[in-house]
């Protein structure tokens, strides 16, 4: 890596610098937010419905443009990378996918490898491999062979986060990738990301409406209100009463796991 390069990944390796966005005749949805995550973490977006989540990760892959402000990966602005560099480098795994109908799970996890394919896309063993190792990652690997309409949301969910994997990406932006899973896939999902964070420095930024999965597993937390950053920090800065209670406009009780020594909510029902 030449010297140049490496100081341009000296900062965050994902990075919005206020940014604002407004989809086609509407309100803006994102107003001067920035958000910067160093390689090699899992961050979490919280936030109401309707805070510009889902629209912010559009933003960081390239899908939206935003109308002020920059984005950058490794320092390098989305835009001047070639289309296919991008692909490459950052896998998406949106909040819903319309299944391809007519394709098994293990023909949709090696449409991830299309990025390295080439020209021709032809699937050599190398992608063969990446694919069928990805679908043993997500624990699919028995229903490698169904098609994709036959299967669960919560088995469908976890070939589109192998089809993620299978790519190889440096960075993954998930919108909420345990929503339909049950509670030993979504351990299971959490714990594979924060392996992946760990052993080969992959980037996550990923939406969640679980603040206790978020708050289990994240190394950082980014609390996003009306399209814009209300509290940014570790765990423990972003999982606390005070913080939490006027974003979601109801009233939340905060405690510590001894174990883990990570903060949780109590679901205890408001009043
Ligand atoms: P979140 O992911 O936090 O729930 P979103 O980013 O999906 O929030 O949405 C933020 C705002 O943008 C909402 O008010 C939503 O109605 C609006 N919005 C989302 N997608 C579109 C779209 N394609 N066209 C117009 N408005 C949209």
């Amino acid at each position: 890596m030449t010297e140049e390069v490496s100081a341009l990944t000296a900062g965050p390796y994902v990075e919005a610098r206020d940014v604002e966005f407004a989809y086609p005749r509407g309100p803006r949805v994102l107003a001067g937010l920035s958000l910067g995550v160093e390689r090699g973490r899992l961050a979490c977006l919280l936030g109401p419905n309707g805070s510009g989540k889902t629209t912010l990760l559009r933003i960081l892959i390239g899908l939206l443009s935003p109308s002020k402000g920059d984005v950058r990966l490794a320092g390098i602005r989305l835009a001047d990378y070639p289309r296919g560099a991008l692909a490459r480098r950052i896998a998406y795994v949106p909040q819903e996918t319309l299944a391809a109908v007519g394709f098994t799970a293990l023909e949709t996890v090696l449409m991830g490898r299309s990025p390295h394919t080439g020209a021709l896309g032809f699937a050599a063993a190398r992608d063969w491999y990446a694919a069928r190792e990805a679908l043993r990652l997500t624990d699919a690997e028995p229903f490698a062979e169904r098609g994709l309409e036959e299967l669960s949301g919560g088995e469908r969910q976890r070939v589109i986060i192998a089809r993620a994997l299978a790519q190889e990406p440096d960075v993954m932006l998930l919108d909420e990738p345990t929503s339909f899973l049950d509670i030993r896939h979504q351990h299971a999902i959490y714990g594979l990301l924060r392996r992946l964070v760990k052993e080969r420095e992959l980037t996550v930024v990923c939406v969640s409406h679980d603040l206790n999965l978020a708050a289990a597993y994240a190394d950082r937390l980014v609390l996003v209100s009306r399209g814009r950053v209300a509290a940014a920090g570790e765990p423990d800065e972003v999982i606390r009463s005070e913080v939490l209670s006027p974003v979601y406009e109801t009233p939340v009780e905060v405690r510590r796991d001894d174990a883990t020594g990570r903060p949780y909510l109590l679901p205890r029902p408001p009043g």
